[in-house]
């Protein structure tokens, strides 16, 4: 478990991680997945982190889900999104943790997984809940993603 390694902290990506690109709903099979990892979340401190592509609409859709966790939500935009340090930093800022005990869930390899490791954070790439943004098919980035893991010799679970 992540707690006995040291981590209490969590960042949180939101789509396709915790709930489908096109609901405002959390799925229970994706909290309960990552509850377990955090084996009963005592002690945890979560924020969740976001990439918006744009418009006013997504945003208030990453803050209702936010609402219903009863946590904080980073949504970050065009030259502050993930992977660029400024959504992690901002997420730890409001943890008031750091590197060495903060770990991110996501679903996304060039997105919430480089992100994370070019800060020093423990990354942990969980399957999308469902299909992408056309953005992410559009640059093959799944694709990609499925030649590191191959090469790396990563597989992940369902
Ligand atoms: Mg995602």
């Amino acid at each position: 478990m992540l707690e006995l390694a040291g981590y209490t902290n969590l960042l949180v990506d939101v789509d396709n991680t915790i709930a489908r690109r096109d609901s405002d709903e959390v799925e229970e099979k994706a909290l309960r997945k990552i509850l377990n990892l955090l084996d009963c979340n005592r002690g945890w401190k979560i924020c969740l982190v976001s990439n918006i592509i744009f418009g006013k609409e997504r945003e208030m859709r990453v803050r209702k889900i936010a609402d219903s966790m009863g946590l904080p939500a980073i949504t970050a935009k065009f030259f502050n999104r993930k992977p660029y340090p400024d959504p992690f930093l901002k997420g730890m800022k409001i943890l008031e943790s750091q590197p060495e005990n903060t770990a991110i869930i996501g679903d996304q390899v060039f997105t919430d997984i480089i992100g994370g490791n070019r800060l020093g954070l423990l990354t942990v790439l969980i399957k999308p809940l469902g299909p992408d943004h056309w953005t992410t098919t559009l640059m093959g980035r799944r694709r990609k993603e499925g030649m590191i893991l191959r090469e790396k010799g990563i597989t992940i679970e369902g």
